[in-house]
């Protein structure tokens, strides 16, 4: 027998090698007309970003290898142009040279795969337009990279400019990679959210987590137009925005490759691949077809579809050559598992989505649980936020999908083999999972679902869904039953809050025939307080579906308004004031770990840690939890503290607060009275030498640690310290434009002025620094701001030197030579550099 197969990477390469399997004696002869075969598409993004250095590691297999270990006969660069299906033939045309012959076969495969989407915009011809699908693609999107990293290393160019359209899971890869390869990166996604395939409520924390990494995300919107131009390539979207970009990368989707199978006739899908039984036969009985180009029944919905999945494309060769060897093997569904890595985030899901089972007209229940991702006490895990839909009636499960930090995958795969073997809800319930302290929970996330999904079954519990607000709360009294603290920070508009300890007692004079709707962080709190009011013959409860933390991503909410309700503060009242919490830190610091803390669970440790700390004392809190970065910030501001850097760490943040009230006196102020004078210091820096410039900041923060209040005029060279490394682009003046180029840009480019050595010395002093722990000049400048230093730009110099103040760093004041001697004059010390 010969067993011709088209396409040579994932279910090409799966026919012919298990073809082989078995039958030694076929001939097998698989024809691509690209120059490499069985590479991992899949490993793409990741060589773009360097993640995976070594490019022949993404080539699996070679024509070479191929040969040598299972004597297949592999030709790359030939294009299979058309098939005779009465004569058996295909016809082949040579890419380089275009010399054409017939190949004959006994079974064809057709494998060609799906080629990306490229729609017909004004300007997508432009060579900094990309899409990603082979190793070509990939070469030359990297090259580019490369180059502007190389340039960026040389002459300090500014970041490379990229626009990555479609927000899919290709889209995300790259746009990670390239971030991670130093490029300012804008995502564009149609949809109104990231991750189409998956719910809102599901992608929401993903897109958070993006916007945290620094990703600039927008959304309900497309490209529209590429204007080229001679600094950049102009991204039009629809909203009228303009993108600058030095280079654009389509993610938009992919379209099945069937014009061999058109042409020859084959009975095409609704989705416009090609039709296939579950042997992978197509309509001639000859022709067998799999991969990205052939359409599938839904394992939940039955319906056909593309899955452009490496996994089904690979179990589908399989069944082709079973077949095709006389075996009787099936390919019965795709079920679209997916996972995807974003940053630190992963998220995925399988089965169907709850937009496709309300399209399909499938009842359906959902549910939302937001669990660890092991135990809470073992470092390294954050909440997870996993949704499983099944049957209201049967328990079956329909879908689910997930996201989080660790052990996602884990939990899709259980998921996903769950509903291949057509599971309930109960079984689930049931799941005996592996279990230890870093790696799960001995009621696991998954066993967690199933219990809330069943009770709902059993009707131990009703749901109420976030996407219903605010009908679904009409008419009801809605109630929160979390702590006070947490509803005084936040809440849903309309809400009374009766913590759960509380609520027997006061639901005693209630009617018990209005309608009750429940809710706390993420619906514990509120099942416990569900069963108590059913069973009090409350006639119409509901608890909401993922309490608050399921709410958030569907309801952008500002923080709460004043609480009506008494609550107890978590500063006591002397603490709430804002104003003074300004400038004057005492110099102690405490750590806090709140690693593994769900929600409200970093802000009741936060809050009793501060509690027993002096006026201007500091607490740097770790926490894991993603949604401190809300919580935190209105936590601080409604108790009077100063929230003064929240930067992101693994799955959560590290971010510092300054109690508030009045700084306790400075202790070495007070050990060393001969400091006399009102404890504020005065600097100009006028040098831009970096061992003057280091000796500043270095007494700047000594001085601001003892309490006392800084102001750092900069003027001439002095200002090049407050300079960004990359301010945005903006047309000058030759001169500024020179000036600009001959002067360091930045704390990060300032010299020694001796012993310089051409760079050599000031490389050595900055390792030697580092060696011994002491913070570079650029982390002096941050740690001084963020201390209350004023650090001034003298406007004059900016005039003289072409500065704007889009070219300096953050937080920059401006002002002249009346703002340094007004500052002066209040201070006890004057000093300059
Ligand atoms: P392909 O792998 O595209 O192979 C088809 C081959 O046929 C091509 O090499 C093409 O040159 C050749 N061909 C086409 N027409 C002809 C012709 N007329 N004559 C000769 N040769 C022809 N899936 C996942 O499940 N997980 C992931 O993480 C994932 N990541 C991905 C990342 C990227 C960047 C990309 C591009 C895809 C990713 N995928 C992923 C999808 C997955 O790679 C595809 O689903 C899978 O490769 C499909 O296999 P296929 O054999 O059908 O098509």
């Amino acid at each position: 027998m010969k067993i011709v197969v088209v396409g040579g990477v994932a279910a090409g390469a799966s026919v012919a090698a298990r073809a082989r399997r078995l039958d030694e004696d076929a001939e097998i002869v698989v024809l691509e007309r690209g120059h490499h075969v069985s590479f991992a598409n899949c490993g793409l993004p990741y060589h773009v970003g360097e993640v995976i250095t070594d490019r022949s590691r993404l080539l699996l297999q070679t024509p070479d290898s191929l040969r040598e270990m299972l004597d297949i006969d592999v030709r790359t660069g030939q294009e299979v142009v058309a098939i005779d299906r009465d004569a058996r033939t295909v016809r082949v045309r040579e890419v380089d040279g275009g010399r054409e012959y017939d190949e004959p076969y006994d079974a064809l495969a057709l494998c060609p795969g799906a080629d990306p989407v490229r729609p017909p915009l004004a300007g997508i011809d432009d060579p900094r337009v990309h899409v990603l699908r082979r190793i070509g693609d990939m070469d030359r999107i990297k090259a580019v990279v490369d180059e502007a990293c190389a340039h960026r290393k040389a002459d300090g160019r500014a970041p490379l400019r990229a626009v990555v359209v479609g927000a899919g899971y290709i889209g995300l890869e790259l746009a990670e990679n390239l971030h991670h390869r130093g490029a300012r990166v804008h995502v564009v996604e149609l949809a109104g959210q990231i991750l189409p395939p998956l719910d809102h409520e599901i992608a929401v924390p993903v897109e958070q987590h993006l916007r945290s990494r620094g990703i600039d995300v927008r959304l309900s919107t497309a490209a529209a137009a590429f204007e080229p131009t001679p600094e950049a390539l102009r991204v039009e979207l629809q909203d009228s925005t303009v993108l600058e970009a030095d280079l654009v990368v389509l993610a938009v989707g992919v379209r099945p490759s069937v014009e061999l199978a058109r042409g020859a006739g084959l009975e095409l899908g609704p989705h416009g691949g090609v039709l296939v039984d579950t042997h992978m036969g197509t309509s001639d009985p000859h022709i067998w077809a799999a991969g990205d180009a052939v359409e599938t029944p839904h394992t939940v919905l039955g319906d056909l579809r593309l899955a452009p999945l490496a996994g089904p494309a690979n179990r589908q060769g399989r069944v082709a050559a079973d077949n095709m060897c006389g075996r009787d093997s099936e390919y019965r569904s795709t079920q679209g598992t997916s996972v995807v890595k974003v940053f630190d985030m992963v998220a995925g899901g399988t089965g169907a989505n709850e937009r496709q089972l309300v399209a399909a007209g499938v009842a359906y229940r959902a549910v939302h649980v937001h669990p660890s991702g092991h135990a809470g006490y073992y470092p390294g895990t954050a909440t997870m936020h996993l949704k499983v839909l099944f049957d209201p009636e049967s328990g079956r499960l329909l879908g689910a999908q997930a996201c989080g930090f660790d052990g996602i995958d884990k939990r899709l795969d259980v998921l996903a083999t769950a509903l291949r073997l057509g599971a309930t809800v109960f079984d689930l319930e049931e799941l005996e999972l592996a279990y230890a302290p870093p790696f799960g929970a001995a009621k696991d996330p998954v066993n967690m679902a199933g219990f809330v999904a069943a009770n709902t079954i059993r009707g131990d519990l009703r749901l109420w869904y976030a996407q219903d607000y605010p009908q679904a709360v009409e008419g009801a009294r809605l109630l929160d039953v979390r702590t006070a603290e947490e509803f005084d920070l936040w809440h849903v508009p309309g809400a009374q809050n009766v913590p759960l300890g509380e609520l027997r007692a006061a639901c005693e004079t209630w009617d018990r025939d209005q309608p009750v709707r429940l809710y706390c962080a993420v619906g514990f709190r509120s099942y416990l307080a569900y069963r108590a009011l059913v069973q009090r013959g409350f006639t119409d409860v509901a608890t909401l579906s993922g309490g608050s933390q399921t709410f958030r991503a569907w309801h952008d909410v500002e923080p709460a308004e004043p609480s009506t309700v008494p609550t107890t503060p978590y500063g006591e009242a002397a603490e709430v004031h804002a104003a003074v919490v300004a400038h004057r830190g005492s110099g102690v610091t405490v750590e806090l770990d709140c690693a593994g803390l769900a929600c409200p669970g970093p802000l009741m440790k936060l809050a009793s840690t501060v509690k027993g700390l002096a006026p201007g004392d500091e607490v740097r809190v770790h926490v894991s939890d993603p949604g401190f970065a809300n919580d935190g910030p209105a936590w601080a501001a409604r108790n009077g503290h100063a929230l003064l850097a929240m930067d992101p760490e693994g799955p959560g943040y590290v971010a510092r607060f300054r109690k508030g009230g009045a700084a306790a006196p400075a202790p070495v102020a007070t050990a060393a009275p001969a400091q006399a004078g009102p404890g504020k210091n005065s600097f100009v820096v006028f040098s831009g030498d970096l061992d003057k410039v280091l000796a500043a900041f270095i007494i700047a923060n000594g001085a601001l640690a003892m309490g006392e209040e800084v102001s750092m005029f900069f003027t001439f060279w002095g200002l090049n310290t407050l300079r960004r490394s990359d301010p945005p682009q903006r047309d000058k003046p030759l001169m500024d434009a020179m000036f600009g180029r001959m002067m360091p840009q930045g704390a990060d480019q300032l010299t020694l002025s001796q012993m310089n050595m051409f760079g050599a010395g000031t490389a050595m002093i900055k390792k030697v620094m580092k060696d011994n722990a002491v913070p570079s000049l650029p982390e002096l400048v941050a740690s001084a701001q963020a201390g209350g230093a004023r650090l001034i730009a003298c406007t004059m110099t900016m005039d003289l030197l072409g500065i704007a103040s889009s070219d300096l760093i953050d937080g920059v004041e401006l002002g002249g030579v009346a703002t340094f001697l007004g500052e002066a004059a209040q201070s006890g010390t004057t000093l300059f550099i």
